[in-house]
């Protein structure tokens, strides 16, 4: 997909597609959420494809973009982070694998399956370790015909300045905050201005994110006044431990302020969950302020631990029961 910000980056690359001039590798820099690896994996399908249209996109048809839907084009190869094996950490140090980008560059030197381009996206290409980048560095200082290597990045000055000076540099920023409005409408937000600001100007982090946090929001109100439609509220602990703790309980923090608010000024305070109020209502009427005050600091104690010595689920459970019982 190209959006329409990047329409500038995109008829670069296709004047030099045309006059077969593209160099063997790219470096795609510039803002996070700003669509890089949309625009890699178009540029991708666009020399892939057997019969790419006007613009230069790719079909979606032929049978090479079908495998690339699949995502099993011989002659496509992703790299990205992934944690280490056996990784038990929740936060594990992500890295490119060394032995993934050997892989990829014996790959690169045979010869194609479909007698076009064997490409390479390595997202977040900063992640490679140093014996990582001299291995890419052989092949990019000796690249076959019809080879692409894209690199995908917003931390560049992260990368080896050998392997970026053998990159054609290709900048991504933020488009203007008039036109990711615009797109995100087309894309169905109802509060894109808000959703915008959340997100520090990145307007695929804007669509991304805020739905998210609507769908987690949600979640989280659901459990939180299962006990007053009868339900149980435990039945939610499992799906609510797979959400960001700090976030989640901070989503939590919120639901206590507002029990407060409430309390004390007579049910007639603005609150952060507008849209359950008459929830809250109910719940600020049955409950005892010295508990909710105990609870917040429960709660705070949750933030301040180290996620990696919790049980997530036992903590919801605890905390859902807590809440019931205000
Ligand atoms: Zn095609």
């Amino acid at each position: 997909m190209i959006y329409p910000w990047q329409q500038e980056q995109w008829h670069k690359m296709m004047q030099l597609k045309q006059a077969q001039r593209l160099p063997h590798a790219i470096l795609l820099y510039g803002e996070e959420g700003s669509g890089k690896r949309d625009f890699a994996q178009s540029l991708s399908a666009s020399l892939l494809c057997k019969q790419s249209v006007q613009t230069g996109e790719a079909c979606g048809r032929c049978s090479a973009c079908q495998l690339i839907a699949a995502q099993t084009h011989p002659d496509l190869t992703f790299l990205k982070p992934v944690p280490p094996e056996n990784s038990k950490s929740t936060k594990p140090v992500l890295n490119i694998r060394i032995d993934a980008i050997r892989k990829l560059c014996t790959k690169l030197t045979s010869s194609s399956q479909f007698e076009g381009y064997r490409i390479a996206i390595i997202e977040n290409a900063d992640r490679m370790l140093v014996q990582g980048a001299n291995a890419l560095l052989k092949t990019l200082e000796e690249p076959g015909n019809q080879t692409l290597i894209i690199l995908v990045t917003s931390r560049p000055h992260r990368l080896p300045i050998t392997v970026r000076s053998r990159c054609q540099a290709l900048r991504f920023p933020y488009p203007s905050e008039a036109t990711a409005i615009g797109w995100l409408q087309t894309q169905g937000l109802k509060s894109p201005e808000i959703a915008l600001k959340y997100a520090h100007g990145a307007p695929l982090t804007a669509l991304y994110q805020h739905e998210e946090t609507l769908q987690h929001r949600e979640l989280l109100a659901k459990a939180l006044t299962a006990g007053l439609n009868g339900e149980s509220s435990l039945s939610y602990a499992a799906k609510l431990a797979e959400l960001p703790k700090d976030l989640s309980l901070n989503w939590l923090l919120d639901w206590v302020n507002d029990l407060v608010r409430l309390k004390n000024t007579n049910f007639n305070s603005a609150i952060i969950n507008e849209i359950n109020r008459p929830h809250l209502n109910k719940l600020a009427k049955k409950s005892d302020l010295k508990r909710i005050f105990a609870y917040n600091d429960l709660i705070i104690e949750y933030i301040r631990k180290e996620t990696i010595a919790l049980n997530l689920q036992l903590i919801w459970e605890n905390l859902l029961i807590s809440w019931d019982s205000l």
